[in-house]
């Protein structure tokens, strides 16, 4: 997420800071700053919420000179978005500066500590800790700063790039990585550093890819040098990029939306990441935790959500009145707002929202509000409005999500309200622990299955090629899987434009089994689950008219593909969590249809990322 740009050398630090942020804005953030270590040892910190542009705007007449610096974009993961949260941040005594992308998991307890030691805290955010960690372990252990970082990285828990520069050491920047991406660019006498290749492309193509696990000290007299968190030197591997910078802003990939598919399986670890115990399968979703006594007394749960999100909460209510005997009604935000819905002050109103600014879905949270429910909020965005109008929530942690069909966010969303109906069906009781454990571990195991299922992208395109000449699709799926048939109806009319519909596969034959011909597809979704066979006699039905026939099947599954005209197997999980799986070969059949018919996939006609009106 978001991003860091540093330099060392012998230029002025501060334009190649600003030019690398800008580079890096596509990624998403909220707040910018830098940090600049002057000739006469002076180190000033320049941040505010807001673009890049704001802050070259509180960079006027500001005393910005030094030949070494680091920047940052930030996107907020623990406190909002605003001047104090935003790095980098100082030290308790103002020595060092720090910038953070990433979590630290367990900041509480280095919090805790360290204000135990005396230590006080100006910001909210996680990262502040790590700054005063690493100060507190350069004072009581009189060690370098490169080592200081590297025994305060051994007590944390989480993801993080970082970056540190230090009042009494001008010729240095420390930086190390863990699960979030840090390249250092080599130049002559002089050293690049960012989150991204692209942003100092401009330079140099002479790059190191920090490891996980991996401290470099960045010093411009002397040659790169990388030492493990275990202390050992690591090699130094120098490789020559050639590539163009729009290729690299997309990470490779032609469009943010095919980017954003792939990255599903990081994606659901950092929506998961503390919150499932690998060891025992725990989850442990704090917002829900903090507010057990509502959720135990709730007569009803509302979801309330629009597009893409609102097909996630089809899913959710499935999985909730499964575990938690609840029951659930999924609202379109923009219908329960205007039709004086009746609302208790026992129920439990949930608003989901990749933005969280989606205007009927924060009209609808008001009114919840209003009636007394209390109300919850599964949003991406930090800080966002419904983020801030809900009593409570869970972010879905996926990262900033820039292609307009929402890909990776539908799949976060539906992890957090799997995970959501596991924590509160264990504390109602009516979940059985065989069942609580293997769908914690279901959903342990999404990232590696999802990486199986994007295997599948070849296949899929040459599919995708076929079916270009299509003008109206239809979806099926049954249970579990009806809300993704939806779901992959929409992407398909999103960014191709063709006409899809999804239907619940037993309604085909009371009406739209009329508009099957020879020219119009079929994607059924017919994993193995419940409704296995049933939904096979519906794919029959459909062929016996001349129907073509896509089929999703679990992998092996031979009976589904004698049925199919072409087959897409994908691995299985719990039934409850296969919409996860099914979703993703729906998304790539839409890509690729799209970039076919020659759209413009990140920005189709008529559609906005934020839908900010009513
Ligand atoms: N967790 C940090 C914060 O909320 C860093 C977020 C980031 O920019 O990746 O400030």
């Amino acid at each position: 997420m978001c991003g860091i740009v540093g330099y060392v050398g012998h230029s002025q630090a501060l334009p190649v800071i600003l030019k690398g942020l800008h580079r890096l804005e596509y990624r998403g953030y909220d707040s910018a700053g830098v940090a600049l270590l002057d000739a006469e040892g002076k180190l000033n910190v320049y941040k505010c919420k807001g673009k890049v542009a704001e802050l070259e705007r509180h960079l006027e007449g500001k005393d910005s000179f030094g030949t070494i610096g680091i920047g940052h974009t930030r996107w907020a993961t623990h406190g909002e978005p605003n001047d104090v949260n935003a790095h980098p941040h100082f030290s308790e005594s103002g020595e060092l500066a720090l910038i953070h992308n990433g979590i630290i998991e367990n900041f509480r307890v280095l919090k805790d500590a360290l204000i135990q030691n005396g230590f006080s805290f100006r910001s909210s955010t996680d990262s502040e800790v790590l700054v005063n960690l690493i100060e507190y372990i350069r004072k009581t252990n009189g060690c370098t700063l490169a080592e200081a970082v590297r025994i305060a990285l051994k007590q944390v828990v989480g993801a993080y790039a970082i970056a540190v520069i230090e009042k009494g050491n001008p010729d240095e920047i420390v930086a190390a990585k863990q699960s979030s991406p840090m390249v250092i660019g080599i130049g002559k006498d002089e050293y690049y550093l960012s989150s991204d290749a692209a942003s100092i492309i401009d330079y140099t193509n002479e790059f190191v890819y920090l490891n996980d696990g991996e401290v470099a000290i960045i010093n411009r007299n002397n040659p790169l040098h990388i030492v493990k968190l275990s202390g050992e030197d690591s090699p130094v591997d120098i490789k020559k990029l050639e590539l163009s910078i729009s290729q690299l802003e997309k990470g490779g990939y032609p469009h943010f939306m095919l980017k954003e598919i792939n990255e599903q399986p990081q994606t659901i670890l950092d929506c998961i990441r503390g919150r499932i115990s690998p060891d025992t399968g725990e989850v442990i979703l704090s917002g829900i935790l903090d507010n057990m006594d509502k959720f135990l007394n709730a007569k009803r749960i509302i979801i309330v959500a629009c597009g893409t999100s609102w097909h996630a909460a089809l899913i959710g209510e499935r999985i909730i009145e499964e575990f938690c005997r609840i029951p659930v009604e999924v609202e379109y935000a923009s219908e329960f707002r205007y039709r004086n819905p009746i609302i208790h002050s026992d129920d439990i109103v949930v608003a989901v929202s990749q933005s969280g600014e989606t205007a009927d879905t924060l009209a609808a949270v008001e009114l919840a509000r209003k009636a007394g429910a209390f109300v919850y909020g599964i949003c991406n965005v930090i800080g966002s409005s419904i983020a801030r109008a809900t009593d409570s929530g869970t972010y879905i942690h996926v990262g900033p999500e820039i292609g307009v069909a929402s890909t990776k966010a539908f799949t976060g969303q539906v992890t957090v309200m799997a995970m959501m109906a596991l924590v509160i069906g264990k504390a109602l009781g009516t979940l059985p622990e065989e069942t609580y454990l293997a769908v914690s571990k279901g959903i342990l195991g999404l990232p590696e299955l999802i990486a199986q299922t994007l295997k599948m992208s070849d296949q899929i395109a040459d599919l995708a090629k076929i079916f270009t000449y299509a003008h109206n699709f239809i979806y099926l799926g049954r249970g579990y899987n009806y809300p993704t048939a939806l779901e992959g109806a929409l992407k398909l009319k999103e960014i191709s434009y063709i006409h899809a519909e999804g239907l619940p596969a037993a309604e085909m034959k009371h009406g739209p089994i009329a508009l099957i011909d020879a020219e119009m597809p079929t994607v059924a979704i017919a994993t193995l689950d419940q409704t296995y066979e049933k939904t096979i006699s519906n794919i029959e039905e459909i062929k016996a008219r001349g129907g073509k026939i896509i089929a999703l099947v679990s992998r092996g599954d031979d009976l589904a593909r004698r049925s199919a005209d072409y087959c897409l197997e994908i691995p299985q999980t719990v039934e409850c969590l296969m919409p996860i799986l099914s979703s993703i070969p729906l998304q790539l059949l839409a890509y690729y249809i799209a970039v076919y018919k020659g759209r413009n996939v990140d920005q189709p006609r008529n559609l906005a990322k934020s839908v900010t009106v009513e």
